[in-house]
């Protein structure tokens, strides 16, 4: 199984609700979502970035947004859930992207008001990289 992982930009403060978890008001900066897929990493990768799409993963819900981007992601090996852990951002969604998660992470999105994308410190075990100007899809 692959992980990945989704850096948000968020240009500014939006208030959702986002299905049964109920109501957020996400503060503008940079969000670390931390995911994986069982098979077909790109196929999901790919819908991530789609802006207009069903409702249906609770990143969902913070990437409708017109001012959340996903600004650069990464991919691993490394286990969901053990690579979360090693993202020390701050958790303002509780339960926020691990429902399905099995070693009970608080949250798989968590929050920056800044962050140093040139910074390589909060990476782990990243095996491959790309920046989304790099990705070539039309709407
Ligand atoms: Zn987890």
């Amino acid at each position: 199984m692959e992980s990945y992982q989704l850096i948000i930009k968020l240009g500014d403060t939006f208030e959702t609700c986002a299905g049964k978890l109920g109501f957020f008001s996400f503060p503008k900066g940079f969000y670390i979502y931390t995911g994986s897929a069982r098979r077909n990493l790109e196929a999901r990768i790919q819908r991530h970035l789609l802006k207009f799409k069903k409702l249906h993963w609770q990143t969902d819900y913070l990437l409708k947004d017109l001012n959340a981007n996903i600004v650069q992601i990464e991919r691993s090996l490394e286990r969901e859930c053990k690579w979360n852990k090693n993202v020390h951002g701050k958790i303002i969604s509780p339960g926020f992207g691990s429902s399905d998660c099995v070693e009970k992470c608080e949250s798989h999105l968590k929050y920056f008001d800044s962050l140093n994308l040139g910074n390589e410190n909060w990476k782990k075990s990243t095996v491959e990289k790309y920046e989304i100007s790099q990705i070539q899809y039309t709407f």
